[in-house]
């Protein structure tokens, strides 16, 4: 089974992805978490790619498409994968076709996430993120706190806000994201995967309501 994590930045497409991975217990791959863990190990990887993460660009696809082929060539992914943050541009979508039809493999469902921009704003503001690198759990200081204030309710490790979610950063990805990776919805719409639904507070419609919903429609599919 695969399943694509579509969505705005903070639209929530990690917790849903991680309630998807429990029940569906395949692993959830999420780019963001590879680069950041690259990143903060200090690898050649990781000092290629720092400059566009700091800014909220995207990582060139070149770069993007050398970590992720030799992630999905792992064992674990052989009887499905989630992924959280790839494909983000065209030619990452089109490679990753190109990947899953060499294994006869085909996607299931792109779950696109819609939550309105002044929300997506706030909740990155209040995000945290364990800072293991083997757990990466996410948190929300409103919706969703730890029980130990700056603590991970899962290892225990400290909670950080990433460097990303400062405004500037915060308002640059949202553009790049319509930009670059938006047209993706289209590109999905055709192929007929696609599952766009609301996630949001003010909706009264969060993570398990979602999660339930795409577990239903992939038991209907
Ligand atoms: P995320 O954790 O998914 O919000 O990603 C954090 C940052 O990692 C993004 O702002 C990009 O700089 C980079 N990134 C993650 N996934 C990709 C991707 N598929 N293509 C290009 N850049 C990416």
């Amino acid at each position: 089974m695969v399943i694509i994590m579509l969505g705005a930045p903070a639209t929530g497409k990690g917790t849903v992805a991680e309630v998807l991975s429990q029940n569906l217990n395949i692993p959830s791959i999420s780019s963001g978490d590879i680069f950041r863990k690259n990143m903060s190990e200090g690898t050649e990887f990781g000092k290629k790619i720092k400059e566009y993460m700091d800014k909220g660009e995207l990582v060139p696809d070149d770069l993007v498409l050398e970590m992720i082929t030799s992630r999905l060539n792992e064992d674990d992914v052989k009887n499905g994968v989630i992924l959280d943050g790839f494909p983000r541009t065209l030619p990452q979508a089109k490679a990753l076709d190109e990947m899953l039809a060499k294994e006869n493999k085909k996607i299931d469902m792109v779950v696109n996430l819609e939550t309105p921009r002044d929300e997506l704003l706030e909740r990155t503001i209040n995000r945290r993120n364990c800072s293991n690198k083997n757990c990466n759990s996410i948190y929300n200081l409103v919706l969703h706190p730890p029980k130990v204030e700056g603590i991970c309710d899962k290892c225990g490790s400290p909670l950080y806000q990433r460097d990303d979610a400062k405004p500037e950063v915060a308002k640059n990805r949202l553009e790049v994201y319509d930009r670059e990776t938006a047209p993706l919805v289209q590109y999905y719409e055709k192929t007929g995967v696609l599952y766009t639904t609301v996630l949001s507070q003010r909706a009264n419609r969060m993570k398990d309501e979602v999660s339930k919903d795409v577990l239903e429609k992939l038991k209907n599919n």
